[in-house]
């Protein structure tokens, strides 16, 4: 009997961020109080009217495979929310799937064959190295730590790093981890990059709504890049529905329809009556969408004031709800301490392609993140 694996799982390791996670629910387990900053999710539930719409679309009977793509409600509903983005879509050039990480997926399986250049803009979200590689991407990676994770500054990096041989590069404004938002001037001088080198941009705009003061330009809204851009965004952030798995992605049509095929063979479909829910989460919720995010701006706030009496010099974002903490050179060491001796999780930033930063994820109560930056402090560890 062979158990002998496929190369390309070889290529990747476990999700860092779940591996933290699990980290501090096995110490939870034992009875100890954890201080979590590692977690990538909302830590307020999914907004009543939403929860309210599933249960009714279950009462009504939407509980059988929908359209692959996704129920034409949803995508028309997308399409009016890609609109006021200054993205012009069709429903067909959508899918709706279980989660954006499924739509990454698609696209990568989709679009990226072995050998083909993607780049990357360090620190990045471990997924996409991960997905890229599940293609056999080649990677290359631009990083942004040098100009307090700004694209701005980077695009001469970024441009010295492409070239004709690029196929895809990977933004994602607002940052995970770093919280940056990227400005049009930046998403300008990336476009002319697109153009002069003929690759195609991919936007995950998963943050898009949790903004503090920012403008969110989205890529595929930058003159000249409409057929240029794929766009990735997912209920899981703005409206708290992490475990709900829903999210979708726009294409242009030949890509949209590879995609296509490697959803209807692998998921079918997203679950029914979580699609009928999230066009109740895109058309009915903009209030609880508002208090959320203005929760997240007021810790952000708030951590940006102790880090700076601390004397922690802590680049902060103007997005998302995340920061990345310079720490110690073995960014990994720091973070098995913090959990084991301080009992705070976060994760290592080389996870991320940023040695010596951890992650923190302000997903978490003001209490709670003075608690975590407490323990760290009498721990020496900030
Ligand atoms: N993109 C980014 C940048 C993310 O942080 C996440 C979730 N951690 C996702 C995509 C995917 O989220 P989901 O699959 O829950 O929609």
């Amino acid at each position: 009997m062979s158990h002998e694996l496929a190369a390309r799982v070889d290529r990747v390791e476990p999700s860092a961020t779940l591996a933290l996670g699990n980290a501090a629910n096995a110490l939870r387990a034992e009875g100890v109080d954890v201080v979590d900053l590692s977690v990538g999710e909302p830590d307020f539930p999914t907004p009543q009217p939403i929860v309210d719409a599933a249960k009714a679309a279950l009462d009504a009977g939407h509980t059988g495979y929908t359209t692959s793509a996704g129920i034409m409600p949803l995508r028309a509903a997308i399409v009016d929310k890609l609109a006021t983005d200054g993205i012009e879509a069709t429903p067909e050039e959508i899918i709706v799937t279980p989660g954006g990480k499924q739509a990454l997926y698609e696209i990568f399986q989709a679009y990226i064959d072995d050998g083909d250049e993607v780049v990357l803009l360090d620190p990045a979200w471990v997924s996409y190295e991960a997905m890229a590689k599940l293609a056999g991407a080649d990677l290359t990676r631009v990083d942004t730590a040098p100009y307090a994770f700004q694209l701005a500054p980077a695009l001469d990096d970024l441009a010295a790093a492409v070239s004709d041989a690029t196929k895809l590069l990977v933004l994602n404004s607002p940052s995970n981890p770093t919280g940056a938002v990227y400005s049009a001037e930046a998403l300008a001088g990336v476009r002319d990059l697109a153009v002069d080198h003929d690759f195609m941009v991919l936007s995950d705009e998963i943050y898009d709504r949790i903004t503090y003061g920012a403008e969110v330009t989205s890529m595929g809204a930058v003159s000249g890049m409409a057929d240029r851009t794929i766009t990735l965004n997912g209920f899981s952030k703005a409206y708290a529905m992490t475990g709900w798995r829903l999210g979708y992605v726009h294409a242009p049509t030949g890509i949209i329809d590879a995609a296509k095929k490697v959803h209807s063979h692998s998921v079918s479909c997203a679950v029914n009556f979580v699609q009928h829910a999230g066009v109740t989460a895109l058309t009915e919720t903009d209030a609880a969408v508002e208090e959320m995010r203005a929760a997240f701006e007021h810790r952000r706030d708030l951590l940006a004031g102790w880090f700076d009496e601390l004397g922690v010099d802590v680049p902060i974002g103007d997005g998302a709800f995340y920061m990345m903490v310079p720490v110690a050179p073995d960014d990994a060491a720091w973070c098995t301490t913090a959990i084991e001796e301080a009992h705070v999780a976060m994760v290592p930033g080389s996870a991320f392609g940023a040695p010596g930063y951890a992650r923190l994820s302000y997903a978490a109560s003001a209490e709670r993140l003075r608690e975590g930056l407490d323990r760290l402090v009498d721990a020496d560890l900030l």
